[in-house]
């Protein structure tokens, strides 16, 4: 037997991919001309499937702090946190995240990902149960997995069904933690945080939010979606990521907890990994600025998500959700989507080809990110590209709504 055997299923699924046209998992990125306009397969690409929501990668103030650390503090700290990894721009970072979330204390990760799985395995162990959105992002899936806890499911938004969980699982000696999202990166859906945070406080249990994709984009402030529903009193825990609104790498997470800082010398993900390099973290500081100084940025991807998925609506596409950062598209079937994706590729326009067992519910997405970065040009030609596949599906005969 082969060590690579158990990957049977996966690589015929794989090859079949391929066999259809581009490599979705290995697609390069050839060369950039701001947040929003790529060379892909050698052909000038909109890119609608970044993350990049306020298209700050290119941020002219950005690139000039992240300039500017790398010729003072070097190219990486080549360390921990805990050993020789924690220089001035990691404190001074955290100290801005925590102000600009309205909290006592934040923390910074090497990773969105490493965020949620040092906060959730160090909050949470083998005496605890963790109540989690079953549409749960993988670092919440594996940071459940490393905490040792007793892991419980609830429905996708479903505050009732909590509730009903909660009921059942009273876990004697130890503590509940609630997960849930602000925005559910797939379907691109909030969360009905009021309810939950209601049902977790008749509980007395505690609660984490991922604000990965909210951060920045909503609430007054640009805080998430707790902001925005003014329910950040109730939350416990926020954690977010630096790759998304913020333009670089990098996690956080904030607390009011008075304790919160324990995690330093308890989580392992933030204790055995090398600690965010400088010029990151100056990027970051910058991006944060930016956020602060300029609302407009907030204003314009709004702006824009309303004018992609109102043309989206009007060419017959199912869309997901209601306009927000994410609009995806739900197709009939996997071998339509992938014919879709790969002729907005050729069309010259990259979105994210997302397909069972990664989307929620079995369905077939593509799955388009907004920027506030994407010019009105530049939305006109995505639209007229989204037209020409409208009717290319069309005469394939392949319904382009999805039930
Ligand atoms: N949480 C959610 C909800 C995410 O979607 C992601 C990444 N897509 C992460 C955490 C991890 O963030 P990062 O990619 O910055 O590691």
């Amino acid at each position: 037997m082969d060590i690579f055997d158990k990957y049977e299923t996966l690589a015929a699924r794989r090859a079949e991919l391929l066999g259809a046209g581009a490599d979705p998992f290995d697609l390069e990125i050839e060369e950039l001309f701001g947040p929003c306009e790529a060379t892909i397969r050698g052909r000038r690409t909109i890119l609608l499937g970044t993350n990049n929501y306020l298209g700050l990668t290119f941020d002219p103030a950005c690139i000039e702090a992240g300039c500017a650390a790398l010729r003072r503090f070097g190219t990486g700290t080549t360390g921990s946190r805990i050993a020789n990894g924690t220089y001035g721009g990691h404190k001074a970072l955290e100290a801005e995240i925590a102000a600009f979330m309205g909290r006592r204390a934040a923390i910074v990760f090497t990773t969105g990902y490493q965020a949620n799985l040092a906060t959730i395995a160090g909050l949470a162990g083998p005496k605890d149960t963790i109540f989690v959105d079953s549409d749960w992002h993988a670092s919440i899936f594996d940071g459940c997995r490393l905490s040792g806890a007793t892991v419980v499911r609830f429905r996708h938004n479903d505050p009732d069904d909590l509730d009903r969980r909660l009921e059942r699982n009273p876990t004697p000696g130890g503590i509940r933690l609630v997960i849930v999202e602000g925005l559910y990166s797939m379907l691109g859906d909030v969360a009905r945080l009021a309810e939950i945070a209601a049902v977790k406080k008749r509980h007395g249990a505690f609660l984490l939010l991922d604000e990965a994709h909210s951060m920045g984009v909503f609430g007054e402030r640009g805080r998430g979606v707790a902001e925005a529903l003014g329910v950040e009193a109730e939350i416990d825990f926020i954690v977010g990521t630096f790759s998304k609104s913020l333009g670089a790498i990098g996690g956080f997470a904030v607390s009011d907890h008075p304790r919160f800082e324990l995690l330093r010398v308890a989580a392992r993900p933030y204790m055995f990994t090398a600690s965010p390099g400088p010029a990151t973290i100056a990027t970051v500081r910058a991006a944060l600025a930016q956020i602060v100084a300029r609302p407009e940025l907030r204003a314009r991807i709004w702006a824009n998500a309303e004018r992609i998925h109102a043309g989206l609506a009007a060419l017959n596409f199912a869309l997901a959700a209601p306009p927000g950062p994410i609009l995806s598209i739900r197709l009939p079937d996997e071998r339509t989507t992938v014919f879709a994706w790969n002729r907005l590729l050729e069309l010259g326009v990259y979105v994210n080809l997302a397909l069972p067992p990664g989307t929620p519910g079995g369905v077939c997405l593509l799955r388009c990110s907004v920027s506030a970065a994407h010019t009105d040009a530049q939305i006109d030609t995505v639209l007229e590209r989204f037209a020409t596949l409208a009717a290319e599906l069309q005469r394939l005969a392949a319904p382009i709504a999805a039930e």
